[in-house]
């Protein structure tokens, strides 16, 4: 049946699927659903779709991404199985993607695609961290065995509800035990990212850098229990090497082009006001009046998928009669702590130009696309965690200033214009706007003093990023990024935090882990949900194992699922029965 587009005919009133929000994870379920064959129903409340993967021109030329900016899902199994490439999806490639810039001078580059260089540059700062990196290279590192351990974390559903598992039946577990025996050990799973660091290797800044990384992605280093998860997000990044050509958006638009190709309907600037409930089944959507539909129902006839926020999807969309008031309080209870982060953008005349041995290294081809830094010492860092985390402020002492500083356009020229150079982004770590112990504009209204305290720690390390080098600064703040995407709820990057109680079987919670909720028919695909934040297309290519059990999406040849998948009829089975 077609219904009127405000006096057009355009949409249809009954889809199979609806999809509530068209972010990152909306827009790669919707390409997947319609691959399969289903009548797909994107909505989006936002003008343009794209979630936390938009651009933005600070000034005329210049593209930056006030929010996701890395791609790090190289070994997403959808670039190959929605066949990305076909529809204008194209990578730029760093020769080294990340390095370490510290107050002394003596940081490096370092790449997994330039690892001899990167070896020699470790070896002159630490013979024992060499050595390990050498070995974890030839062994872990080899573009097979880390898309092997990556996705064994990443693009792999946690197991079904309430179903026991020891440490080494874990699917990373039995992963790293074939690939490194002698050196991994089960214990490595209650370890935190600087526990598991320090027993691998001794220069300091590696680890001050890599923990920073590890926070700004999710499992803080001194989280127990999350330790090789923090160290598999810096793999994530150090595998993927490089940004996608024009920003991350345009990610999104072979993303969007995949979608619509198969059939997927995208409605922009259409906020879903309600998800309907009818005897416990989810039916569809209601839609704000101020969409182009009105506040027409839209019905689901398969299933309706949250790409929302797990607290918008059950404490705003889903009437709360549906509801448990226990489950409800647990949604509230979520943390949001981790992950805000104030973003700042400059356009400058020339790069930074770092003090000491390492200015020598970070140029031309050798520059990084992420650095960290101030790195002399994991000082800053717990430091910069004491502000955010226990005083509920903002860092702004020199010592908790650490961040990670990027810069695309040396390896994708459409980002800049003319001799311009973006420096984009450099991130610090902020608590979400609603902890923060001074209210939740203390951040906006502390903008002046923040940028100052940023830029004078990033002048000791390169002096030349003076006033006259700053053409222009753009900032956005945890609650700018809020406000900018409907779905960063306390400004958070993933969702809610990367601790052990909000990961794989506990994540968000551990009745929601496998994606389905207590609404029939209604299912989950955000951030927010396991592995939890990034672009990385991993929630969706997860939920699919789950929409194919329970006989919604019946996918093509084209489709493989993870081998590390339990499928639900095989829950009672014991150690010795998960696949190998
Ligand atoms: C500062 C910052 C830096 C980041 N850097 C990176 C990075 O370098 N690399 C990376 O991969 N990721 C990065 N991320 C994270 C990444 O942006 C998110 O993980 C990703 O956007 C999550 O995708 P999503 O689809 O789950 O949710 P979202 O992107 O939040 O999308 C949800 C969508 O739902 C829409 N919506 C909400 N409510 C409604 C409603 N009622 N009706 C209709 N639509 C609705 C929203 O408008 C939004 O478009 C960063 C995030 C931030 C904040």
């Amino acid at each position: 049946m077609m219904i009127q587009y405000r006096g057009t005919k355009m949409a249809k009133l009954h889809y199979d699927i609806v999809i509530v929000g068209g972010g990152p994870n909306g827009l790669a379920a919707a390409a997947y659903l319609a691959k399969c064959g289903l009548s797909v129903c994107i909505l989006e409340e936002r003008l343009e779709a794209g979630g936390g993967a938009e651009n933005t021109e600070p000034i005329p030329g210049c593209r930056i991404d006030p929010h996701a900016t890395y791609l790090y899902g190289a070994y997403a199994p959808g670039f190959d199985q929605l066949e990305l490439d076909k529809f204008g999806f194209r990578m730029s490639h760093a020769r080294n993607f990340g390095g370490v810039v510290n107050y002394d001078g003596t940081g490096t580059a370092a790449g997994l695609y330039n690892i001899e260089y990167t070896l020699e540059q470790i070896k002159k700062r630490s013979p024992k961290t060499a050595e390990t990196f050498r070995y974890l290279y030839d062994n872990l590192f080899t573009p097979k065995n880390l898309g092997n351990f990556l996705r064994s974390i990443y693009w792999t559903p946690p197991p079904p509800v309430g179903m026991p598992m020891d440490k080494s039946d874990y699917p990373w577990s039995q992963v790293l035990k074939k690939l490194l025996p002698g050196l991994y050990d089960d214990v490595w799973n209650d370890f935190s990212g600087f526990e598991l660091m320090d027993a691998l290797w001794d220069w300091e800044p590696l680890t001050a850098a890599l923990g920073l990384a590890s926070w700004y992605n999710g499992p803080h280093p001194m989280w127990k229990g999350v330790g090789i998860q923090a160290f598999a997000c810096n793999l994530l990044m150090l595998g993927s090497n490089g940004v996608p050509r024009g920003g991350m958006h345009s990610y999104m638009h072979a993303l969007i082009r995949c979608a619509m190709f198969h059939g997927a309907k995208l409605i922009t600037n259409c906020k879903v006001e309600e998800i309907l409930v009818e005897d416990g089944e989810a039916k569809g959507v209601r839609l704000a009046e101020t969409s182009p539909l009105g506040n027409r129902t839209i019905w689901a006839d398969k299933a309706v998928i949250a790409n929302t926020h797990i607290k918008q999807t059950f404490l705003d969309l889903v009437p709360k009669r549906h509801l448990d008031q226990d489950f409800v309080q647990k949604i509230k209870d979520i943390n949001l702590n981790g992950g805000s982060l104030y973003v700042m953008h400059l356009v400058c005349k020339e790069l930074p130009k770092y003090v000491g041995e390492q200015g020598e290294i970070m140029k031309g081809k050798n520059y990084p696309i992420a650095l960290v830094g101030p790195c002399d010492s994991r000082e800053y860092l717990i430091n910069q965690t004491i502000d955010v985390y226990s005083h509920r402020t903002h860092p702004l002492r020199k010592e908790s200033m650490t961040f990670v500083i990027g810069q695309h356009d040396i390896i994708d020229p459409s980002r800049a214009g003319g001799d311009l150079f973006v420096v984009s982004p450099i991130y610090l770590q902020m608590p979400p706007p609603e902890y923060h112990r001074d209210g939740p504009n203390a951040v906006n209204k502390a903008k002046d003093e923040i940028n100052h305290a940023i830029l004078g720690a990033i002048r000791e390390m390169a002096p030349n990023m003076t006033e006259d080098n700053i053409v222009h600064m753009f900032v956005n703040t945890p609650e700018d990024s809020s406000f900018r995407n409907l779905g960063f709820v306390g400004g958070n990057w993933y969702g809610t935090r990367h601790d052990r109680d909000q990961w794989w079987e506990k994540r968000p919670l551990p009745e929601l882990s496998r994606y389905r909720t207590p609404v029939d028919k209604l299912y989950l695909c955000n951030q927010s949900s396991y592995p939890g934040g990034l672009c990385l297309m991993a929630v969706p290519y997860n939920l699919m194992h789950v929409l194919i059990e329970d006989g919604i999406a019946k996918p093509g040849e084209w489709w493989y699922p993870s081998p590390w998948y339990i499928p639900e009829s095989e829950a009672r089975y014991s150690r010795s029965k998960v696949p190998a």
